[in-house]
């Protein structure tokens, strides 16, 4: 099963993909981990990106189509989990495109709903284990007392460049002008269901199970 998580930047698309991997050994496909990767290796296009990402903009199509087109021709497990990808309508047509290129099929497209005032909340709050990527935050689930990571016993977190008010109205602007195009289009095509992303991450696994049926 091939799926898209769909929703503004802080909706926790990265937690509940990380939990799809784990219990359902399906691969994540997060474009911004690439392009931070990208960035963090210093190769020609992350040096190109970097600006862009700091400020909250989009990085162009061919780019983050290009970084997907690699990845399909990997081995899909129990199947794609799309993660920030797509985010124009552009790039849904491309990856209809290269899908059928591969001989593979999108089965969901799973929008995770929440309010603006959450997100800021959660991604004021929020920092990641630099070994693992598991996700924590500062008010609903602290970095462990002892300081070591509860996924992998890592010591290091970080705070994403890009996790501040500044970028994040950058982010929610390209999000409400990009990217939600893209929930009329899969309903159209009768693919999109709505998960509501306020709940606790618990709650919203087993909405994210609901909508896959099962
Ligand atoms: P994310 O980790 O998904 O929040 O992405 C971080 C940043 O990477 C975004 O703010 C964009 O600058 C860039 N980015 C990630 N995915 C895409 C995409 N599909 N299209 C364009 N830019 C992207």
């Amino acid at each position: 099963m091939n799926i898209i998580l769909l929703g503004p930047p802080g909706a926790g698309k990265g937690t509940q993909a990380r939990h799809l991997v784990e219990t359902r050994n399906m691969v994540q496909l997060s474009t911004g981990d690439m392009l931070r990767e990208a960035k963090d290796s210093g190769t020609e296009m992350g040096k190109m990106v970097a600006d862009v990402m700091a400020r909250g903009d989009l990085v162009t199509d061919e780019i983050v189509i290009g970084l997907i087109r690699e990845k399909l021709e990997g081995d899909n497990k129990g199947g794609f989990i799309f993660d920030g990808f797509p985010r124009t309508l552009e790039q849904a047509d491309a990856l209809s495109r290269l899908m059928a290129d591969e001989g593979q099929t999108l089965d969901a497209v799973i929008e995770m709903r929440v309010d603006d005032e959450a997100l800021v909340a959660r991604i004021t709050a929020r920092s990641t284990c630099a070994s693992c990527g598991e996700v924590y935050n500062d008010n609903t689930k602290p970095i462990p007392a002892d300081g070591k990571c509860s996924n992998c016993g890592g010591t290091e977190f970080t705070r994403r460049a890009d996790d501040n008010e500044e970028s994040l109205k950058t982010r929610l602007m390209a999000y409400y002008k990009q990217t939600s195009p893209l929930i009329g289009y899969y309903y159209a095509k009768d693919m999109l269901s709505v998960v509501n992303g306020l709940g606790a991450i618990e709650d919203v696994q087993r909405g994210i199970s609901e909508a896959l049926g099962s």
